[in-house]
């Protein structure tokens, strides 16, 4: 099986973009796989998937336990990597480096961008030292905290156009890291702003500004936020150089929709296998859809 990096190079090279969907319960996993198991079917091309972790569902599932049910899935054949989404302290990425995650964001995109490049450079290093073949990401910009449903955009996101990620900063940024990976802030935020599960409202992606950021950096691009976006925009940040995107909020959504589902049905059933049947399947079925959009040049 190819690495990680490989498979990231080559979508790259291909102007697609491989899949993140993050986890914290083996329904939610279990529907992943399935939905990436149906696109890969249909796609005349050889993907990977990549599902995360941020700091709070590694702290539910357990690291290491994450860890040994992704390895069970490569065991069986099947291209799944593991990213350790979101972490914030040297302390937590020298410790997923440690337990055999496959690649780590290191989440300094908060601090001002001397303090981010500092502190990043530090964690590349400490993962690579663990571990070379492990990529890295560092992130620019503050996206917002949480994959929730939001009423309005959160005040501190850095969304508007004089917030944004300029191409000089992601270039000065990836040089002075080295990371393998860079998530800049194109309008993108974390979570969903919608009216109670209704339509979504998230900011427009800047695509002319992915577009000169690709332009100008040699790491390849992740985009951070990727729930809550229409399919064409989607679709257009991809072919402006997006080569990993990220989407957690819709599959939670989906998550809960299917369990409220599960819970206004018969009120006798009580196995969690079959009331988490609903969520499991709602979240193969958008992992499909999703991939769809991500690799609309391999179909
Ligand atoms: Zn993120």
């Amino acid at each position: 099986m190819k690495k990680l990096i490989e498979y990231i190079a080559e979508a790259e090279k291909g102007g697609y973009a491989l899949g993140h969907f993050n986890f914290s319960d083996l329904a939610t996993l279990k529907g992943i796989v399935s939905g990436f198991e149906k696109a890969q079917k249909e796609i005349s091309g050889e993907i990977a998937l990549i599902v995360g972790l941020s700091g709070g569902e590694r702290d539910f599932i357990g690291s290491r336990q994450a860890v040994s049910l992704v390895k069970s899935y490569r065991e069986a054949g099947l291209p799944v990597f593991l990213n350790a989404d979101h972490t914030k302290s040297l302390e937590k990425a020298i410790e997923a480096a440690k337990d055999g995650f496959d690649a780590v964001l290191f989440d300094a995109g908060r601090e001002p961008i001397e303090k981010n490049i500092e502190r990043t450079k530090e964690a590349v290093a400490a993962i690579r030292e663990i571990d070379q073949g492990i990529v890295t990401e560092g992130e620019l910009g503050f996206l917002g905290e949480g994959s929730r449903i939001f009423s309005e955009i959160p005040e501190a996101a850095d969304w508007s156009p004089e917030k944004m990620t300029t191409p000089e900063e992601a270039m000065r940024f990836v040089e002075e890291t080295g990371v393998d990976l860079v998530a800049p802030a194109v309008g993108n935020i974390h979570g969903l702003i919608a009216e109670k599960g209704g339509v979504f409202e998230n900011p427009e992606l800047d695509l002319d500004r992915i577009g000169r950021i690709k332009e100008a950096v040699v790491a390849a691009m992740v985009l951070h936020g990727g729930s809550g976006i229409k399919d064409e925009e989607l679709k257009a940040a991809v072919s402006r150089g997006m080569v990993v995107v990220h989407i957690s909020s819709e599959l939670r959504l989906a998550w809960r929709k299917g369990l409220e589902k599960s819970f206004a049905g018969d009120p006798g059933e009580i196995a969690p296998y079959k009331l988490l049947r609903p969520s499991t399947e709602a979240i193969a079925d958008m992992v499909f859809q999703k991939l769809k959009l991500l690799n609309s040049v391999l179909y």
